[in-house]
């Protein structure tokens, strides 16, 4: 079983307008609302995959009621720890082309919300075989919070997956024990380096080799389009993708995520575990929902990418 959290999970809603107004009235004929996060995105994957999978966290208020309902539809086991503020709603309005977002910044945990959160994480990947980590703290959280978890996950022998940015991955790279994998995209690897880190093979090799990510197993650095630049152990690969139509790439990099903890808990070889990370990414941009994949095509896009070691 893989064990995905989420610590600061959403209800998403979408509002399409033909035109917004500003200082006036926009009515709006068809809102979607989904609980999002882009833990619950790795949880949807990973289920689409058929792997075993439990979505945990954060909840509370009737947001918090929401995202469980949105859950349990799916039939995607979950347990989140209930707190006592409301979790958050972030709402994109879909206009002229563009999209405008209003994010909350959702609840503040207390210290003792932190505390009991560890102790319902620890109980729950007794069973698991594999732990994914994404996206942010919510506030009241220390930055090293997820240090927290990943000392837990060492004592319990158990892998973890890490795909945060900003502060907390920093803390995650610099703690003493060491994520299983990490899977910034560009833009994350580029702000966690301090400069912007070229797409050619030299650089990207150098850069990875740096020592901060030392006792690191997995870095997938994910590239968009351009697919991936992968260090595994001392080896690297380049992972390339074929040209295909884009629908929607928000969540990409969680499907990748999905893929990749799903090719990794059935004991893939790298070539396979990487092949699968990046069809589940690209099954996704070809979807207008955000963590959904048409498993029907996957035989066809996976024997497209190819992995080459460098
Ligand atoms: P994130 O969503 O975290 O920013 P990326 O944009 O790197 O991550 O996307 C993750 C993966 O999804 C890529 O490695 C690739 O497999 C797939 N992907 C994303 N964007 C595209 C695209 N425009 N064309 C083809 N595949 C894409």
């Amino acid at each position: 079983m893989i064990v995905a959290v989420t610590m600061n999970p959403s209800v998403d809603i979408s509002y399409p307008l033909n035109r917004f107004k500003f200082d006036d009235v926009n009515r709006v004929e068809s809102v979607s609302k989904t609980a999002g996060g882009k833990g619950l995105n790795v949880a949807r994957v990973i289920a689409q995959m058929k792997e075993d999978v439990i979505c945990t966290g954060v909840v509370g208020g009737t947001i918090g009621d929401y995202i469980v309902q949105q859950l349990d539809g799916r039939h995607i086991r979950n347990d989140f720890l209930r707190i006592e503020s409301e979790s958050r709603n972030c709402i994109a309005i879909l206009h002229e082309g563009m999209q405008t977002e209003i994010l909350e910044s959702g609840p503040t945990l207390s210290e003792q919300e932190g505390i009991a959160f560890l102790e319902k994480f620890e109980g729950l990947i007794t069973s698991a075989s594999l732990v994914t980590i994404s996206g942010s703290l919510p506030k009241g959280l220390p930055t090293h919070y997820y240090c927290k978890m990943i000392e837990i996950s060492h004592k319990k022998g158990k892998r973890v997956i890490v795909d945060s940015s900003g502060e907390s991955l920093k803390q995650v790279l610099m703690h003493e024990k060491k994520p299983f994998a990490i899977k910034p995209n560009t833009a994350e690897f580029s702000q966690l380096m301090g400069f912007e880190v070229e797409a050619e093979i030299i650089d990207l090799k150098r850069t990875l080799s740096h020592k901060i990510f030392e006792g690191i197993e997995w870095i997938v650095v994910s590239m968009g389009s351009k697919g991936a630049f992968v260090k595994h152990g001392t080896d690297y690969y380049q992972v390339t993708i074929p040209e295909i139509d884009v629908v929607n790439p928000v969540g990409s990099g969680d499907a990748t995520v999905a893929g990749f903890s799903v090719a990794l808990n059935r004991n893939q070889n790298v070539a396979t575990v990487l092949k699968t990370a990046m069809t589940t990414g690209m099954l996704n941009t070809m979807e207008a929902g955000t963590g959904y994949i048409n498993k029907n095509k996957f035989k066809q896009y996976f024997d497209f990418v190819k992995v080459e070691k460098i």
